[in-house]
C-alpha cells in the first residue's frame, strides 16, 4: 500500500490546478506550511498554476502574500489545507469545492475532514511535515531558497524558537538542513521576535497584571478598554501570549482577549498540564500544551480559570503521587 506521502504526492502531480489553505488568524507555522509548501510546488512544477489564498495575514506581511482566486478555478482542481485541525476555521469557505481535498495538520485528527488526510501529531510544526514531504521525495520535490524561509519561520514559530517540548531531534535535524538553502536566518529570527513599541508597552501591563495562585494557574483579562487604550487590535497579541510562562512560578496561563462582538478569546497555554481538554469545553481546541478557545462573557472566563486552577491542583497532587511511590 502506498503511503500517506505518495498519495498525496501522486495527487499533486495529476492535477494542474492547486490551491493552498489555511487557518483563520494565521501564525507563522500557517503561512510556513501553507506557503512553503506552495514554493516547494512552483519549483518543483513550474507548468502547474499554485495559488495561496486566504484571509488578511496580519502583521506576517514579510513572510507572505495572500492571492486572489476566482471561483471557477476551484472547478477541477486539487485543494490542499494545512494546519488546521477543524473545517471552520479553514480561511476561505471555498476550501471544499474543488475536486479533492487534501488535509495536512500536526493538531489532534478531531476532525478528519478530506479526500486524503495526513496528520503528525509528532511533529513540530505543520511545518516541519511539508519539509518531510520534500525531503522524502529528493528527485520530484524541490525546495527553493524561499521555501525554505517559509518553512523554517513556521518551525521556528510553533516551537518558541526550538523551545517547546515538541522540538525533537528530528525538528533539529529539519532545521539544519533547511538552513543550507542560503535565507538569511539571523533577518527571519529577528522579523519573528521583534514587537513593536505599543506591544512593548501591553507587555508591561501584562506582566503587571498577572492573576495567579499557589500552584501556579493564572490568568490575564485584557478587556477591549485596555486595549483601545494601548491601541492594539487583536492580532497583535499574539507576542504576550507567552509571557506568563517566563516566570518560574507559573504553570499554566490563559489570556482572555476581550474582542470588539463583546465575547473574550482565550489563549491558553501550559508547561505540564493537558489543557487542550479546557479548550474543547469551551468551542476550542488545539495543541495539548497550546490552545485556543471562546468565552461568551466574564462568567465563562471565570469559570475556565477556575479549570486551570483545578487543573494545576491535580498536576501537583499526581506529581506527589509519583515521587511518593519512588
Ligand atoms: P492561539 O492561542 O490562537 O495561538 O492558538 C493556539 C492553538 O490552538 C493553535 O494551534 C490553534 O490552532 C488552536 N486553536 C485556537 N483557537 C481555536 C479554536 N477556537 N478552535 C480550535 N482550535 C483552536
Amino acid at each position: 500500500m502506498p503511503s500517506i506521502r505518495q498519495e498525496i504526492l501522486s495527487a499533486i502531480q495529476n492535477y494542474d490546478r492547486i490551491i493552498i489553505h489555511r487557518h483563520m488568524r494565521p501564525d507563522p507555522d500557517a503561512l510556513g506550511s501553507q506557503v512553503g509548501l506552495a514554493e516547494v510546488l512552483r519549483a518543483s512544477f513550474p507548468e502547474k498554476a499554485i495559488y495561496q489564498v486566504g484571509g488578511p495575514v496580519e502583521g506576517l506581511e514579510y513572510l507572505a502574500q495572500m492571492q486572489e482566486v476566482a471561483d471557477e478555478l476551484y472547478q477541477g482542481a486539487l485543494v490542499i489545507v494545512t494546519d488546521t485541525a477543524n473545517s471552520p476555521r479553514v480561511s476561505d469557505e471555498r476550501f471544499n469545492q474543488g475536486e479533492l481535498l487534501i488535509k495536512i495538520d500536526h493538531h489532534p485528527n478531531d476532525e478528519p475532514y478530506g479526500d486524503l488526510v495526513w496528520v503528525n501529531t509528532h511533529a513540530s510544526s505543520c511545518s516541519e511535515m511539508i519539509a518531510d514531504l520534500a525531503f522524502s521525495f529528493p528527485d520530484i520535490l524541490k525546495l527553493s531558497t524561499e521555501a525554505a524561509r517559509l518553512i523554517y519561520a513556521g518551525i521556528v514559530g510553533d516551537t518558541g524558537r526550538f523551545l517547546y517540548p515538541a522540538t525533537t531531534a528530528h525538528t533539529l535535524e529539519i532545521a539544519g538542513k533547511l538552513l543550507n538553502y542560503g535565507f538569511d536566518a539571523a533577518l527571519l529570527n529577528r522579523q519573528l521576535q521583534q514587537i513593536s513599541r505599543k506591544v512593548a508597552r501591553l507587555s508591561g501591563y501584562v506582566y503587571e497584571h498577572i492573576e495567579s495562585d499557589e500552584n501556579g494557574a493564572a490568568q490575564v483579562i485584557l478587556p477591549k478598554e485596555t486595549l483601545e487604550e494601548f491601541d492594539i487590535v487583536d492580532s497583535e497579541t499574539s507576542a504576550i501570549v507567552p509571557l506568563p510562562g517566563t516566570i518560574d512560578d507559573i504553570l499554566a496561563w490563559a489570556i482572555f482577549v476581550h474582542q470588539p462582538e463583546g465575547y473574550y478569546r482565550v489563549r491558553l497555554r501550559s508547561k505540564g498540564p493537558i489543557i487542550n481538554t479546557i479548550a474543547k469545553k469551551h468551542h476550542g481546541g488545539g495543541h495539548p500544551l497550546a490552545s485556543g478557545a471562546n468565552a461568551r462573557d466574564l462568567a465563562e472566563v471565570k469559570v475556565i480559570y477556575q479549570e486551570i486552577q483545578a487543573l494545576c491542583k491535580e498536576y501537583w497532587e499526581e506529581m506527589e503521587e509519583v515521587e511518593q511511590k519512588q
